[in-house]
């Protein structure tokens, strides 16, 4: 589709930040993305690599992995906000506390250039600009949108550092991952 008739039909980019730390986290990851580009009014068009990155706010959990993916989106964020807690329940995401481990984490952290504030939805995501996790893997993929407070993540992003370290492409760290848990898959 063009971008001219991607508009007409209601279609633009959104980002969405993904993290896990818990189980296989590259594979989690991986699966959620399959899930949410085979869902109808959403193409995956950009994925970051893999960052590893040190937990921020509750501190004492397992490292998290990190990416940022580029959907072209003809979903209401309604409807992106339900599809994106579906690929959370479908991946069994268990969580005992609030941000604590999780299998896995889909935020939506923008929908074009759309303000939504709902009891259930705050889009762009609030926290966006204060985290490098999702600074740094934004930065890759995207480097000149612009963001809440008119900077750009190019701007924010630190680059790579101790607490967010790159580790690979999704394809790359999936198959380390399962290299490493054996021959189970
Ligand atoms: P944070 O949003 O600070 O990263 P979290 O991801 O751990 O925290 P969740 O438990 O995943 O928080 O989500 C709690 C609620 O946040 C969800 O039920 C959802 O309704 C709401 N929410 C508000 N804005 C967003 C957004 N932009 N993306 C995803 N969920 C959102
Ligand atoms: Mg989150
Ligand atoms: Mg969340």
């Amino acid at each position: 589709m063009t971008d001219a008739n991607a508009r007409e039909a209601g279609g633009r980019p959104a980002y969405l930040g993904l993290g896990a730390n818990i189980g296989r986290r590259a594979r989690a990851l991986s699966d959620a993305l399959a899930l949410l580009d085979a869902t109808d009014g959403l193409s995956l068009t950009a994925v970051s690599s893999v960052y590893e990155t040190e937990p921020v706010g509750v501190t004492d959990q397992p490292r998290f992995l990190n990416l940022v993916a580029r959907f072209e989106c003809r979903l209401s964020p309604e409807e992106l906000l339900a599809a994106a807690q579906d690929a959370e329940r479908r991946l069994k995401r268990v969580r005992a506390r609030r941000w604590g481990p999780r299998t896995i984490d889909v935020d939506i952290l923008l929908i074009g250039d759309e303000r939504i504030t709902t009891p259930a939805l705050t889009v762009p995501h609030p926290e966006m600009t204060r985290r490098q996790f999702v600074l740094v893997p934004l930065a890759e993929i995207a480097p000149e949108v612009a963001l809440p407070g008119g900077r750009t993540a190019g701007e924010l992003s630190g680059g790579e550092s101790a607490a967010v370290r790159r580790l690979g492409t999704v394809a790359e760290v999936v198959a380390r991952e399962s290299a490493e848990a054996g021959s189970d898959g």
